[in-house]
C-alpha cells in the first residue's frame, strides 16, 4: 500500500470512529443494528441476546481508543511494563465499560427507550472467572488503576476455556459443576489475533552444537512437542480518558491445526489426540487458592504463559530494533504476580542465550535488570516446588538454565558467607529433596521483590527471606495491595455514588483520597440521614440475594454481619461459627438482653481437593439450618452460606454490609482486599492485627475498628505451648458451645461428620489456634452489638471508615509500583 493509501485508508477509520457517536440515538441504533442485522433477533429477544447486541455496540465506542493507544504505544520510544499473571480474576465488564466510557446514562436511556432495562441486561452477563480469589481479583484491579493513571501497562494471562467452578449446595455439600463461561465460544470483549501466535516447547532433548564457521557453542533444544500460543485481547479502559490497555490472553492451539492436510489417514486418530493434548493447557484453571499440588499441567501452563508472552514482547522489541537489546533493561520490565510465572527467570536467559546468541553475562545482567517479583504468601505449604525428574522431563532446556544460575548464586553466597554450608544448603534454588524452589528463582533473578501489606513484606525479609534480605536488602520493598474504586464503588454502589456526588462531587473517582471531604459532613444531619438510607436500600438489596439464593429471609434493620472469602483454615470461618453458636446457645439459655437481632452470612468456594474446607462449608449450613428453621430463634439470629461467592455476587454484598470480618491468624493473611472494599462502602471490621488490616486500623484509628486476637509474635510464641483444652476449661461460653458441637447437636442424623473439625480445634499442634481467640472474639462482637443499638453512632462510624479508605485505592498502589519499580512515564493518547 503507497504511504498516500495509508493515509487516506487512516483518515476515513477516523471518520467512521467520529461517526459512530456517544449519544443516547448513537446507543439505540447500534443497539438495534447489532440485534436485528448481525444477531437476527427482535428487541423481545432473550437476554443474552440484548447483552451481546449492547456488548458489540460498547466495544465498537472502545476500539477506536484501543488503536489509538496501542500505536501511541507502538511509535513513541517509551518504557512498559508487562504484569504477568496466571490470574485475572475481571468478573463482568459492560457496567464497568460504560463507567469508564462515560455512557451510563445515555445507554440507560436508549434501553428504556426500546423498552429495556439496562439492569437486567448487565445482569446478563456471566463472570470471566479467570482466577481463585485475592490474587486474581488483585491483577484485574491493577489494569484498571493502571488505564486510568495512563500507564503503558499490559497485562499476560491464560484464555482458560473453564475458569473457576460455580459452586452449588447440595444437602449442605459444596458441588462442582463446571463454568464454561464462553458459552458458545462467545465472549464480547475479546478480540483474537491470530497474526501474533507463537510457538511454545516442550519436552525434547537438549545438546551442545558448534558452529562450524564461528566456532561458537550453543544448545539446541529438539525434538520437542510444539504447541501454538494463540492470543485474544481484552480491552482495558482507563476512566473517561481516552485510554485502552491491552490483556493479552493466550489460548493453546494444536500445531496440527495449522497444517492438518500433511497428515496421511493412517495417523489421523493419533493427530486429532494430540492435538487435544496440546489444547488441554489452556483447558482449566486451577481451583487452588493458596496452595499447589505438583500437577504436570499446571507446570506447562505456567511455562506456556511465560514463553509465550517473553517471546511476544523480544520479537516486537527486535522487530524495531534488529536485534539490538543495549537499551532493552532500560525499557521492559517484566511484575511476576507471585511465583507461578517466575520461570520468566530462566526463559528470558534461554530466549537471549539459544536464540540470540547472547553470552551468558550480558543476558544476566539484562534479564536480571528487567524481572520484578511479588510474594503473595507466607504459608510454607502454598511455595512452589518442582520436583527437578518432572522439569527435566517438560523442560530439559530451562532446567539447564536454572541449573547455571544457580551454580553462578551460590558462588555468590560462598564468597559472601565462606564455610556456612547450612545456609548454602538453605539457599540454593534445588533443595535437598530435588525440588526446583520457585521463589528463590524468582528472587534471584529480579531486582525488586514485594510484599503486599506492611506487616506481610517485614515479615517476608525476616523470616522466609532472611537469608536473602541479608544478601540483598535493598532488593525488598513493600506495596500494600488496592482495590479499584470505579467498580468497587462507583459503579457497584450507585446511590452512594449520587450522595457523594451531591456532597463533594466525583473527583474521588480517579482520587480516593478526595473522600475524606465528607468527614466534614459527618455531623450534617441530612448528610447523616442520607448515608443511612444509601445502606439500608443496599441491605434490602443484598437480602434479596440472600432469600433469592438460600431462601433465608434477612430483616434489613438487623446487623448484617458477612465474612466472604475463599474457604480456608487460616482465614478462620470456623471462628464464625464459633460466634453463631454461641450466639445460638444464648438464645436457648434466655439470656438475650440487649440483644441486637443479627444476620451472618458466609460465602466463599473450597479447593475440590481440600477436605477440611469442604467439611466446613458443612457445618455452616448444618449450623444455619437449625438456627434458621428454630422458631425460638427467630429474627435473632439468621444464617445463610450464599452459594458460588464471585465477583458479580461481592458487588451487591460489600454495600450491603455493616459488619466485615477480617479474622484470620495473625501473620497468615499477605494482605486481603476484600478489607477495602468493604471498609470504602462504609463497613466496620472486626479483625485480627493481620495482613492490611493493621493498615486499616492505623487509617480509622481503634475507635472505629473492632480488634481482637492474638499478635503474629504471640502466635508465634504461644506455638510451642499451645493448650486448647486450656481455654475450653477456663471458659463457660466456650465450654457450651464445644458441648453443642461435641453433642451432634448439628448433625444428628449424620453421625460423626464433624469430628475432624472438632478434633483439629482441639488439637495442640492446630496452627490456626482458634480456641486461643474465642474469648476476646466473642468479646469484640458483643461490643459490635452493643454499638450497633445505638444507630447514630453507628452511622459515625460507617462514614468515617469510608472516609478513611483513600489510601487503599490501586490508584495509589500503582503509583507506588511506577515510582519504585517500574520508572514509566505517562502515556497521553489525546
Ligand atoms: C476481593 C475478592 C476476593 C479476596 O477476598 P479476601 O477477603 O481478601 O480473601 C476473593 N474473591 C472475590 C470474588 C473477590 O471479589
Amino acid at each position: 500500500m503507497s504511504a498516500a493509501k495509508k493515509t487516506e485508508t487512516a483518515k476515513k477509520l477516523a471518520k467512521i470512529q467520529q461517526d459512530l457517536g456517544m449519544k443516547t440515538q448513537d446507543f439505540e441504533n447500534g443497539f438495534v443494528h447489532y440485534l436485528y442485522n448481525m444477531l437476527g433477533r427482535n428487541v423481545d429477544a432473550d437476554v443474552e441476546y440484548q447483552f451481546r447486541a449492547l456488548s458489540y455496540t460498547v466495544r465498537d465506542r472502545l476500539m477506536g481508543f484501543w488503536k489509538q493507544t496501542w500505536n501511541a504505544n507502538n511509535k513513541s520510544e517509551h518504557k512498559k511494563a508487562y504484569y504477568l499473571s496466571m490470574e485475572f480474576l475481571i468478573g463482568r465488564s459492560l457496567t464497568n465499560n460504560l463507567l469508564n466510557l462515560g455512557v451510563e446514562t445515555e445507554t440507560e436511556k436508549a434501553m428504556y427507550e426500546l423498552g429495556l432495562s439496562l439492569e437486567e441486561i448487565e445482569e446478563a452477563e456471566k463472570d470471566a472467572g479467570l482466577g481463585n480469589g485475592g490474587l486474581g481479583r488483585l491483577a484485574a484491579c491493577f489494569m484498571d488503576s493502571c488505564a486510568t493513571l495512563q500507564l503503558p501497562v499490559m497485562g499476560y494471562g491464560l484464555r482458560y476455556e473453564y475458569g473457576m467452578f460455580k459452586q452449588r449446595i447440595q444437602n449442605g455439600y459444596q458441588i462442582e459443576d463446571p463454568d464454561h463461561w464462553l458459552g458458545f465460544g462467545f465472549y464480547p470483549w475479546e478480540l483474537q489475533r491470530t497474526e501474533y501466535a507463537r510457538t511454545v516447547k516442550f519436552g525434547g532433548m537438549t545438546h551442545l552444537f558448534k558452529d562450524p564457521h564461528t566456532g561458537k557453542l550453543t544448545t539446541l533444544w529438539e525434538e520437542t512437542d510444539d504447541v501454538i500460543a494463540v492470543p485474544f485481547d481484552v480491552p482495558i479502559p482507563g476512566f473517561k480518558n481516552n485510554t485502552v490497555n491491552t490483556l493479552r490472553l493466550w489460548s493453546a492451539c494444536a500445531e496440527e491445526d495449522f497444517n492438518l492436510s500433511e497428515f496421511n489417514a493412517g495417523s489421523y486418530f493419533e493427530a486429532v489426540a494430540q492435538k487435544s493434548e496440546a489444547e488441554n493447557i489452556t483447558m482449566v484453571l486451577y481451583p487452588n487458592d493458596s496452595s499447589e499440588n505438583g500437577k504436570e499441567l499446571r507446570l506447562k501452563q505456567q511455562y506456556f504463559l511465560v514463553s509465550a508472552s517473553l517471546q511476544d514482547v523480544v520479537c516486537q522489541w527486535d522487530k524495531k530494533h534488529g536485534g539490538n537489546f543495549t537499551d532493552f533493561a532500560d525499557n521492559n520490565v517484566f511484575q511476576l504476580n507471585d511465583t507461578h510465572p517466575s520461570l520468566a527467570v530462566a526463559e528470558l536467559m534461554r530466549i537471549f542465550l539459544d536464540d540470540y546468541a547472547m553470552e551468558w553475562d550480558e543476558a544476566w545482567h539484562i534479564v536480571s535488570s528487567c524481572m520484578a517479583y511479588t510474594n503473595h504468601t507466607l504459608l510454607p505449604e502454598a511455595l512452589e516446588r518442582w520436583p527437578v525428574p518432572l522439569f527435566q522431563r517438560l523442560l530439559p532446556r530451562p532446567l539447564d538454565i536454572i541449573y547455571e544460575i544457580n551454580r553462578r548464586f551460590l558462588k555468590q553466597v560462598a564468597m559472601r558467607w565462606p564455610g556456612d554450608t547450612a545456609r548454602f544448603r538453605r539457599m540454593s534454588i534445588i533443595d535437598e529433596h530435588n525440588n526446583v524452589c520457585m521463589a528463590y528463582l524468582a528472587i534471584v533473578g529480579s531486582f525488586s521483590i514485594n510484599g503486599v501489606a506492611a506487616l506481610h513484606s517485614q515479615l517476608l525479609k525476616d523470616g522466609l527471606f532472611n537469608d536473602f534480605y541479608q544478601l540483598w536488602p535493598n532488593r525488598f520493598n513493600n506495596k500494600t495491595n488496592g482495590v479499584t474504586q470505579r467498580r468497587w464503588m462507583a459503579a457497584c454502589n450507585p446511590g452512594l455514588r449520587a450522595l457523594l456526588k451531591e456532597k463533594i462531587g466525583e473527583d474521588w473517582i480517579t482520587d480516593l483520597t478526595q473522600l475524606s471531604k465528607i468527614e466534614d459532613f459527618v455531623h450534617d444531619k441530612p448528610f447523616r440521614q442520607a448515608w443511612m438510607k444509601v445502606k439500608r436500600e443496599n441491605k434490602a438489596r443484598l437480602a434479596q440475594l440472600v432469600k433469592e439464593t438460600t431462601g433465608v429471609e434477612f430483616k434489613v434493620d438487623s446487623l448484617f454481619d458477612v465474612q466472604v472469602k475463599r474457604i480456608h483454615e487460616y482465614k478462620r470461618q470456623l471462628l464464625n461459627i464459633l460466634h453463631v453458636i454461641h450466639l445460638y446457645s444464648k438464645i436457648k439459655r434466655g439470656d438475650t438482653d440487649k440483644w441486637t437481632n443479627r444476620c451472618v452470612i458466609i460465602g466463599g468456594k473450597a479447593a475440590p481437593g481440600y477436605a477440611m474446607a469442604k467439611n466446613i462449608i458443612k457445618l455452616i449450613n448444618n449450623v444455619a439450618e437449625i438456627i434458621n428453621d428454630d422458631p425460638e430463634v427467630g429474627d435473632k439470629l439468621k444464617v445463610a452460606f450464599i452459594p458460588n461467592y464471585r465477583v458479580s455476587a461481592m458487588e451487591i454484598i460489600c454495600p450491603g454490609t455493616d459488619v466485615s470480618e477480617q479474622i484470620s491468624t495473625a501473620g497468615k493473611e499477605a494482605s486481603g482486599t476484600g478489607n477495602m472494599k468493604f471498609m470504602m462502602n462504609g463497613a466496620v471490621t472486626i479483625g485480627t492485627l493481620d495482613g492490611a488490616n493493621v493498615e486499616i486500623l492505623e487509617a480509622v484509628g481503634e475507635d472505629n475498628f473492632y480488634l481482637f486476637g492474638l499478635k503474629t509474635p504471640e502466635v508465634e510464641e504461644m506455638k510451642h505451648h499451645y493448650n486448647p483444652q486450656h481455654f475450653i476449661d477456663s471458659d463457660e461460653d466456650l465450654r457450651a458451645v464445644m458441648g453443642l458441637l461435641e453433642s451432634g447437636h448439628f448433625n444428628q442424623f449424620e453421625p460423626n461428620i464433624f469430628n475432624e473439625i472438632i478434633n483439629s480445634m482441639k488439637s495442640p499442634q492446630d496452627p490456626w489456634m482458634t480456641l486461643a481467640d474465642f474469648r476476646s472474639y466473642i468479646n469484640a462482637q458483643h461490643e459490635i452489638g452493643l454499638a450497633f443499638q445505638d444507630h447514630e453512632h453507628w452511622n459515625t462510624m460507617s462514614i468515617i471508615n469510608s472516609a478513611r479508605s483513600g489510601s487503599f485505592s490501586t490508584d495509589r498502589t500503582m503509583t507506588e509500583y511506577n515510582d519504585d519499580i517500574w520508572k514509566l512515564t505517562p502515556l497521553d493518547v489525546g
